[in-house]
């Protein structure tokens, strides 16, 4: 436990080293402790706070929910995710990036020799911790991840993105800490259609059930991860499996309805060679149209 405040964990705000001494963990830069109770790591007083109104709202949404919301059950979304893990599953250390009540934290433990489970609600973190044996739990903002630099072989962070305030920040984050040959696994809600509704305005209110603030086709997603340095090495769309003529006449339904994709889009992904190849590419596009412009008189 204590090796990983020296190889693993750092300071979110100034990403310095941790001093360990005895029983206390500091940053000796910023001069504020983490809290250390067994396996659970508390970073609250590190945490970089932005003032971000609808970041506030989703955060004091996600705590609440953290008390009052039913274990998730490991169904055929979870059950397909957990299966590309333990087909990719390399290295020794892992971070579960939102693993909200934990369905697949105990599968990762048994994966890994470290598993850093990370989430913003400590409601959330105490249920994982109860569920597991090894896991360390790490109560931080994902935006200013507590991990040194290329130091992960594996991150997992499946639904989060589409919570995320500031997705880009997440992402240049999780390239950041992953080493150079790790792999990410992400998931996220396909919001491919076939047509636009005409009636925006008719929402239903009444559906109101997540914490959505970020929707995800295929394309734009993989636009995404190119412009924050992540290479793809393979993507698909997943549907819940033909278990009865019912489903699969609904799988059907969806699919066309989807523009020939499944419910979920599910991502490998890796640091590309050069993180700022799209940044590089834009910066000579830029000095070449520059040069192509007639001199001025
Ligand atoms: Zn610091």
């Amino acid at each position: 436990m204590n090796n990983i405040f020296q190889s693993v964990l750092c300071c979110p705000k100034c990403r310095e080293k941790l001093t360990n001494e005895g029983q206390r963990v500091f940053c000796s830069l910023c001069l504020e402790d983490v809290a250390v109770d067994d396996r659970f790591i508390d970073f609250d007083r590190l945490n970089p706070k932005l003032n971000l109104d609808l970041d506030a709202i989703v955060q004091k949404i996600t705590e609440y929910a953290g008390i009052t919301m039913n274990d998730i059950d490991i169904d055929w979304r979870i059950a397909a995710i957990l299966k590309d893990i333990r087909k990719n599953a390399r290295g020794t250390v892992c971070l579960e990036i939102g693993g909200a009540d934990g369905p697949m934290t105990p599968v990762l433990e048994n994966l890994f020799d470290t598993t850093l489970t990370l989430d913003y609600s400590k409601h959330f973190l105490k249920r994982i911790q109860n569920k597991t044996e090894r896991a360390i739990c790490v109560y931080s903002n994902a935006h200013f991840l507590p991990i040194q630099d290329n130091v992960l072989d594996m991150i997992i962070c499946c639904e989060v993105l589409e919570h995320s305030t500031i997705p880009t920040q997440l992402l240049t984050e999780m390239r950041r800490s992953v080493k150079k040959d790790g792999m990410i696994i992400l998931s996220v809600p396909n919001e491919q259609i076939i047509y636009h509704r005409k009636k925006h305005s008719n929402y239903k209110f009444s559906q109101a059930g997540d914490t959505h603030i970020n929707f995800f086709t295929p394309d734009s997603l993989g636009n995404l991860l190119f412009r924050t340095g992540l290479e793809i090495i393979h993507m698909k769309t997943i549907f819940p499996p033909n278990r009865s003529i019912k489903n699969l006449y609904s799988n059907m339904k969806n699919y066309i309805k989807r523009s020939f994709s499944g419910n979920f889009i599910v991502c490998l992904a890796r640091p590309m060679a050069n993180p700022l190849k799209y940044w590089d590419i834009l910066n000579s596009n830029l000095k070449n149209n520059a040069k192509k412009k007639p001199t001025e008189a």
